[in-house]
């Protein structure tokens, strides 16, 4: 149930103008430890290195998402669309609001040296023993496990889902909106209000009205743009790679009974894979670049390079090769070994599918990654079967990878290596 505040509260927001908070549940969910944190983790991780404007937190995109949702519903409403269940109303704001609440600190590199998912640990916090789960069970009983459901994709209603996370979500519309804000590129400027007015419940999930196609296909390229431009950047993925290379080591380390100078139990945690809810929520990105800071003097030569690399900005360069060769792979590394590089940390291959973001593909229809226009007669349609521009851009994937290398290091092995491989790292 729905228990309207005797005055509604605002947020300004430089990218929906202003955020609306009708109801309790909301204002208390905001107003949590757990969510207060997320202002303390930025939206893009390490974007920041290549673009300076991109500091927004993922506090502030989580009520784009609610906003965007809390839209959505408000049009629904209006028009008394029959085939949207309102009694799930509040159930979905709270799922919109809370999608994100268990990130980590710049989570993309964080999850992929820990084997973590934010998925997962948005769950344990909302049924966890947290503020936020306290305000949920207020709402009624069960009121927690239905949230984190949408979370998990697991709703009985698929409509839910569809709005907080689908190929054409609330999620996605405001980080496109707020990534390329933030950043100053412009490819990201999509018309949300537009989309809005044309989306419709339909049958248990959400379809597109034919007129809107054009819009979506300029969503959909703006997804591609930003991509490129903007989530692939060899910068970003550079410092993303470094970071990764410092958890590792840091790993590594602590496994083999090496004395820090400086710890912190949330890394302890981290580090012996024993995280509990309350360590996790201690986890921030205050806390990650303060044992940076603190770890460029330590006496291991690797961990205190990397770390001095991170903070001051000193990142890997790169080569750009296509298509990936493993033979040719397999001689460069033979090689570093030979000239006593040492691979797993001077040598790192980043392919594009690594990242959490992705172009527009169609098919697939399980993973609701669809995305369904209804014409005038009440047809359904996927878009790739009616939009050219849609079908050329779906799943593109260029065929190239990098090649990331400490620069100096590399350069002062050249003379070692044979003509083939130096010539990769010369003409760069
Ligand atoms: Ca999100």
């Amino acid at each position: 149930m729905m228990h309207p505040l005797n005055e509604e509260k605002v947020f300004k927001d430089p990218v929906h103008n202003y955020i609306h908070v009708e109801d309790t549940t909301i204002w208390r969910l905001i107003n949590t430890a757990e969510f207060q944190r997320l202002r303390r983790i930025r939206q893009l991780g390490t974007s920041y290195l290549t673009f300076h404007g991109a500091e927004h937190s993922r506090f502030s995109h989580s009520l784009g998402v609610y906003e965007i949702t809390r839209q959505i519903i408000a049009l629904f409403e209006r028009n008394n669309y029959s085939d949207w269940p309102k009694e799930e109303k509040l159930v979905t704001l709270c799922a919109a609001l809370l999608h994100d609440v268990g990130h980590g600190p710049f989570s993309h590199s964080i999850e992929e040296a820990f084997h973590m998912n934010h998925e997962e640990w948005t769950v344990r916090i909302i049924m966890g023993d947290t503020q936020i789960h306290d305000i949920l069970s207020q709402v009624e009983p069960g009121f927690p496990e239905r949230v984190a459901s949408v979370i998990g994709k697991t709703y009985h209603k698929p409509i839910v889902v569809n709005l907080v996370s689908s190929a054409l979500d609330a999620d996605r519309m405001d980080y496109l909106l707020r990534d390329a804000y933030y950043t100053g590129v412009n490819y990201g400027t999509i018309d949300v209000d537009r989309i809005i007015r044309m989306l419709r419940p339909h049958q248990g999930r959400i379809v597109v009205k034919e007129s809107g196609m054009h819009a979506v296909e300029d969503y959909l390229m703006a997804r591609y743009q930003m991509y490129w431009q903007v989530y692939f950047h060899p910068v970003t993925r550079s410092s993303e790679i470094i970071l990764r290379l410092i958890f590792q080591r840091a790993k590594e380390l602590y496994i083999s009974g090496y004395y820090f100078e400086f710890m912190m139990k949330p890394l302890v945690s981290l580090f012996k894979d024993e995280v509990t809810v309350e360590q996790y929520l201690k986890l921030d990105e205050a806390l990650i670049q303060t044992a940076f800071m603190q770890w460029s003097t330590e006496k291991d030569p690797i961990l205190s390079e990397l770390c001095s690399r991170f903070m001051h900005r000193r990142l890997y360069k790169y080569v750009e090769l296509e298509p990936l060769d493993r033979d040719m792979i397999h001689e460069i590394r033979d090689q570093f070994y030979q000239s006593g590089l040492d691979p797993k940390y001077d040598l790192i291959i980043d392919s594009p599918s690594d990242l959490p973001y992705d172009v527009f593909h169609s098919g697939d229809e399980a993973s609701q990654k669809q995305i369904i226009l209804l014409d005038r007669q009440g047809k359904l349609m996927e878009i790739s079967e009616v939009s050219d521009i849609v079908r050329s851009i779906s799943g593109l994937q260029r065929g190239k990878f990098r090649l990331y290398y400490p620069e100096q290091k590399i350069e002062a092995a050249l003379s070692s290596f044979s003509p083939s491989v130096a010539r990769i790292f010369k003409d760069n």
